[in-house]
């Protein structure tokens, strides 16, 4: 009988987190989650821990660690700001999920490749902020680092067996649903809500990054995330929306064919292909019904219409710390537009602001991105700086 692979997941209540449990209970003999980790939802976790059984669980959130620890589960609980760390150091994982919010995950990235185990990666923010100095390491420490990104996960697949060699590479080409926005015309993106925003015609997903959906950042955080995961210059990285989100990705070789990838719009296709990488398994998902596809569509990206794309590419370009900060301020100015405090437009206004507003640099340490994700953050939620 094999062994089972012992599976970590950071972010064990979120989206990708559950969706990573549900690969799992579609292969119980083949993985075995030895560690979860999570910030406060006890009532998740706990049904989790009596499910699964893991020996370890992390809750960044004191009380909510304090509220399992009374309720005697059998696992060791971490708690406070450095759990993650710790469960990252303790815990012995085959394979980790990183699939959490927030600088929180980058530190927890770093430690995982300096222990020399392999990542699924969901978590894009990661290499947005911080890829040069995470790859390096990967590279070093010679650790996988298998996106969990749905394109990514597609331009992986296409790249099998070609990565080698990068020249043969002549366009990653990453397909973008076009959001709900689509059609809708610019000149009433005013009156957008966040009930409107979150309305993602193909995905179901958590409330930041259907946000990012609908702006397009979030295939500008891709664009950046591809640059870092394959090594391709931005001016090899395109994207093409193409609304029926059966194509993940493609990638353009250099003699002019386009290998691409197609499936159902199901996030657990790339978890599994994460954990079971570079194997296929056969799975219960519901499978392509290539007749019922009416047809492929594929349109320029709207770029007046959705600047926060060429945002992206320009903070990519420009490299250093330019992303981080688009980053860190794209997550602040979300935040805001969740709650009612800003307009939709203003998003963009927020964050380019802000771009402008810091002088860039290359960082040589994580504590440097996280002092000035920070800083950024601060700046744009305190209501005197704004
Ligand atoms: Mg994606």
């Amino acid at each position: 009988m094999i062994k089972p692979q012992r599976v970590g997941i950071l972010g064990s209540t979120g989206s990708i987190g559950r969706q990573t449990l549900e690969v799992v209970d579609a292969f119980p003999h083949r993985f075995e989650v030895v560690a979860i980790a999570a910030h406060s939802n006890t009532d998740i976790v706990a049904g989790q821990v009596a499910k699964y059984h893991p020996k370890w669980v992390a809750m960044t959130a004191r009380p909510a660690a304090d509220a399992l620890q009374s309720m005697d589960l059998g696992a060791t609980i971490l708690s406070g700001a450095s759990a993650l760390q710790q469960i990252v150091t303790e815990a012995d994982v085959d394979i980790w999920v990183v699939a959490v919010v927030g600088t929180a995950s980058l530190q927890a990235t770093m430690a995982i490749v300096q222990k020399k185990i392999p990542i699924a990666l969901a978590c894009k923010e990661v290499l947005v902020s911080a890829g040069r100095l995470i790859m390096d390491a990967a590279r070093e420490n010679a650790v996988a680092i298998i996106p969990i990104d749905s394109e990514h996960a597609a331009l992986k697949q296409c790249l099998a067996g070609i990565q080698e060699d990068p020249a043969q590479v002549s366009r990653l080409i990453l397909t973008a649903s076009g959001g709900p926005f689509r059609t809708r015309p610019a000149d009433t993106f005013a009156t957008i809500t966040p009930a409107d925003a979150l309305r993602h015609p193909k995905w179901t997903m958590g409330a930041k990054i259907s946000i990012d959906s609908s702006t397009l950042m979030n295939k500008g955080l891709e664009v950046i995330e591809a640059h870092y995961l394959f090594n391709i210059p931005f001016d090899q990285i395109s994207v093409i929306i193409h609304p029926q989100s059966i194509i993940h990705s493609m990638v353009e070789f250099s003699d002019g064919t386009i290998l691409s990838q197609l499936g159902p719009p199901d996030m657990r296709y790339p978890i599994q292909y994460a954990l079971t990488y570079p194997q296929k398994w056969g799975n219960p998902w519901p499978k392509t019904d290539l007749p019922s596809i009416s047809g492929l569509e594929f349109f320029e990206p709207e770029l007046d219409k959705f600047p926060m794309l060429q945002l992206a590419y320009d903070c990519g370009k420009q490299g250093g710390t330019a992303p981080a900060v688009m980053n860190a301020a794209n997550e602040a100015a979300v935040g805001l537009f969740l709650e009612n405090r800003i307009s939709y437009p203003d998003i963009f206004k927020i964050v380019s602001h802000t771009v402008t507003s810091f002088s860039h640099f290359e960082p040589s340490s994580l504590d440097q991105i996280v002092a000035l994700d920070t800083d950024v953050k601060h700046q744009i939620l305190t209501p005197a700086s704004r």
